[in-house]
């Protein structure tokens, strides 16, 4: 799959998202005795709950899940208890002791290197790619800005409003749930509950989510007040897809689907946005909601007819029609298919064409690939 070659390939357990291998190996799985001492900080422990920045047990299994289901054939997991002054300092992560005793080879096997070598192409043939639109828009933007984030294992900074948009959207979904079983158009108080017990921001303190929370009401009052008839045309809301495409395997989630207001055998899609309609983005959300729609007739063999992109923080025009005919489902096909093609035949060059890239980038100080760049 991504970036193979045909040699050992030691990677971070993040890294190895997507990929598949016949034998993985995973070394040294020692039991965390406590969470890791980050010793002296400048971090003001008062304000800054420093616990949500620790990786916790559900995370690590998630993990450790990812790195042990990479193998195809074979899954060696190693560990060791050793002794210092007739202490013990280390014994097996307890997660390996959840592995079912099936699982494990008992008995001596005829040497698996004597085997006929097992044939990478056939691998990756079977297995199909699994992604996303997201991950997707990063190869789209620059093949190197994918390669920096999800092969090399990079993270960008944390901003407080990290998952702000998501958790818009699980409200409004929430309210369209409490719709279909009440038939009541939802209050400001209802909203406002909701909010209270959904909304939450990891990285946001109180006083940062506090307004973030105040502006997700405005957003969500504005959204009912305004488009109320959504509630009574809503088909389905955050109906999730798979879509099969080339070598590929994509999911993804479509905000709304609904009955157009103005011609009720119509059907269409709605995809929410926070914040207000922005040029720089357009192309990108163009091709997000033609992917949806190309799901949707594919995937869910719903044929939607139209598809809007919703501006949550809009005071007006908020909904703005996305292109879906043929010509230009075909082009987002060739996109996405060239994006799938680089990423699975390990194509990861800086994009010539998006110059202006660089500057916006979340590696722009680090990478080497970046415009201007002298070593
Ligand atoms: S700095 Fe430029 S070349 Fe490097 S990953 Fe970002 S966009 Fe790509």
């Amino acid at each position: 799959m991504a970036g193979r070659v045909d040699a050992v390939q030691i990677m971070t357990m993040h890294g190895t998202k997507g990929l598949g291998f016949p034998v993985v190996f995973m070394p040294s799985h020692f039991k965390r005795n406590s969470a890791p001492d980050f010793g002296p900080t400048y971090i003001d422990t008062e304000k800054v709950d420093i616990n949500r920045f620790l990786n916790h047990r559900q995370d690590e299994r998630r993990l450790f899940y990812v790195a042990m289901t990479r193998a195809k054939k074979y899954l060696f997991i190693t560990s060791a208890e050793y002794k210092i002054e007739g202490k013990r300092r280390s014994s097996r992560n307890v997660l390996f002791d959840e592995i079912p005793a099936k699982y494990f080879m008992t008995e001596p096997k005829p040497d698996p290197t004597k085997r006929k070598p097992c044939s990478v192409d056939a691998v990756s043939e079977e297995v199909r790619f699994p992604t996303n639109y997201s991950e997707l828009a990063y190869y789209l933007s620059c093949g190197y800005d994918y390669k920096m984030r999800f092969l090399f294992g990079f993270n960008p900074g944390v901003v407080p409003q990290l998952g702000f948009g998501k958790q818009v959207h699980n409200v409004i979904n929430l309210l369209h749930k409490e719709y279909e079983e009440t038939k009541k158009i939802p209050s400001k108080k209802r909203i406002q509950e909701l909010l209270d017990e959904h909304f939450y921001l990891r990285y946001a303190s109180e006083h940062v989510k506090k307004d973030l929370q105040n502006s997700a009401k405005s957003s969500l009052e504005r959204y009912i007040k305004m488009w109320e008839e959504d509630f009574t045309l809503s088909v389905k809301t955050e109906r999730v897809f798979e879509l099969e495409f080339d070598n590929a395997l994509i999911a993804g989630s479509i905000d709304m689907i609904k009955r157009d207001g103005a011609d009720e055998t119509i059907l269409e899609i709605i995809d929410f946005k926070t914040g207000k309609p922005a040029t720089e983005l357009a192309e990108r959300y163009d091709l997000q909601v033609q992917l949806y729609s190309i799901a949707a007739r594919e995937a869910l063999e719903i044929n939607t007819k139209k598809a809007l992109i919703h501006y949550l923080d809009a005071m007006k025009n908020a909904r703005v029609m996305v292109e879906t005919t043929d010509h230009a489902l075909k082009n987002a096909k060739e996109q996405i298919g060239y994006a799938i093609s680089g990423i699975t035949t390990g194509s990861f060059k800086r994009d010539a064409r998006m110059n202006n890239t660089c500057k916006n980038c979340d590696w722009c100080t680090l990478c080497p690939k970046r415009k201007g760049y002298r070593e």
